[in-house]
């Protein structure tokens, strides 16, 4: 251990999670060190990064999302200050609605008070009239956001490779020794190693206990040149403005997938669904498959490892990294600093032994 470099805190994975955290951590001047390798896969990179305060054909509330949106506009914010880029961006959602049905849930919600501030029951369509196929009929939600999740991480890995904090390693979990209460790996000793590897964690030995439901999305990259892009659009499929006429469309939702690439069966059906979308003319130019670190009960996975407590966990930010990501990051650094403890809802401790995994699973 001698020969070894301290650090505070050693990060494996640099998706939305690692860079999260490890941003968080270097905010109260703790050394940090990020591992992270380029697996097929890795879902920050491919996300459309939306945060929406509704979701689903039910128009559900999402989980806590004043509080939640309001800490995540606050800190993507701080991080564009720091890096200089544009990461937070407020538009809202024109959503078609199918059918009888679809147009009464969307009646019935927007007319209970805490929803109203974010259903718009006119929208203004003339910009996309012509060139969308008209729907039954049409809603708007307001107060969403979409974060620039891939360019994050990208100019985030770029901020750590210059700090001389960043290693392109993908690690071996058998060399991860524990030795006088403090974690090896490599060239370095920390107090704690954090993993934060997406959906690989269903193969990391110490974690794969743990109950992730992964979930495979595939995407396309589309020109469509005469539509505008100032919002979003959520008709068979969301179609997301990235600029330059492209939009992200999407998207898949397997439980059950073989391999990570890109498939020709999910290309097929989401030009199916796109063609029963537009009128307006086309280009597919690019295809893009990731794997969502869904949870089985949909709340993130904080904590520490049971046996060997220099390891922890911050994961299973699923379908809603976007959102989730800033509260829970920081609630995470505040646990490891010992400034605060974790919510029970988010502790891994929740999953504790075998049997209440089996039980979750039996409901
Ligand atoms: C199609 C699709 C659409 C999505 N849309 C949205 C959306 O609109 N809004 C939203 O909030 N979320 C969305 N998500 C979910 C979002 O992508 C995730 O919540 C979030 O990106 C997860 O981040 P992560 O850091 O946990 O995982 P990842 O981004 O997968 O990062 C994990 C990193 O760890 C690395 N790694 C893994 N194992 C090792 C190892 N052994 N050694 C070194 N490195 C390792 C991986 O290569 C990767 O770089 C979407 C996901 C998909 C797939």
């Amino acid at each position: 251990m001698e020969n070894k470099q301290p650090v505070d805190y050693i990060i494996v994975g640099q998706g939305l999670a690692g860079t999260l955290l490890s941003y968080f951590l270097l905010l109260d001047n703790q050394r940090v060190i990020v591992l992270d390798y380029p697996h097929e896969g890795r879902s920050s990179n491919i996300a459309s990064g939306l945060v929406t305060p509704v979701t689903g054909r039910r128009i559900a509330k999402s989980w806590r999302f004043e509080e939640l949106s309001q800490f995540a506009k606050q800190t993507y914010q701080s991080i564009e200050a720091d890096l200089g880029i544009k990461i937070w961006h407020e538009r809202s959602i024109v959503r078609a609605l199918h059918n009888v049905f679809e147009e009464n849930e969307w009646a019935r919600r927007s007319g209970y008070p805490e929803f109203q501030t974010f259903m718009n029951d006119t929208p203004d369509l003339t910009d996309i009239e012509g060139k969308i196929q008209p729907p039954h009929a049409w809603g708007e939600l307001l107060s969403c956001a979409q974060v620039a999740m891939p360019l994050l991480v990208e100019t985030w890995r770029t901020r750590l490779v210059e700090s001389g904090i960043f290693f392109e390693e993908n690690i071996d979990y058998q060399q991860i020794k524990e030795e006088n209460g403090r974690v090896i790996y490599g060239q370095w000793s920390a107090k704690k190693l954090v993993f934060c590897e997406g959906a690989r964690v269903v193969v990391n030995p110490f974690l794969n206990h743990l109950p992730f439901l992964v979930t495979k999305g595939e995407v396309l990259i589309v020109r469509i040149p005469s539509l505008p892009s100032q919002r979003i659009l959520k008709h068979k499929l969301f179609l997301v403005p990235l600029g330059n006429s492209l939009f992200w469309v999407g998207s898949t939702s397997h439980h059950e997938f073989e391999g990570m690439a890109p498939s020709t069966a999910a290309r097929v059906w989401l030009v199916q669904e796109l063609e029963k979308t537009l009128i307006a003319p086309y280009e597919v130019v690019g295809q893009l498959a990731g794997i969502r670190p869904t949870v089985a009960d949909l709340r993130p996975f904080l904590g520490l490892h049971q046996e060997f407590s220099t390891l922890a966990i911050f994961n299973g930010l699923g379908t809603k990294g976007a959102l989730l990501g800033p509260f829970f990051a920081k609630q995470m650094v505040d646990f490891l600093l010992g400034k605060s403890g974790l919510e029970p809802e988010v502790d891994i401790a929740r999953f504790e032994n075998d049997a209440q995994i089996g039980h979750f699973f039996r409901k």
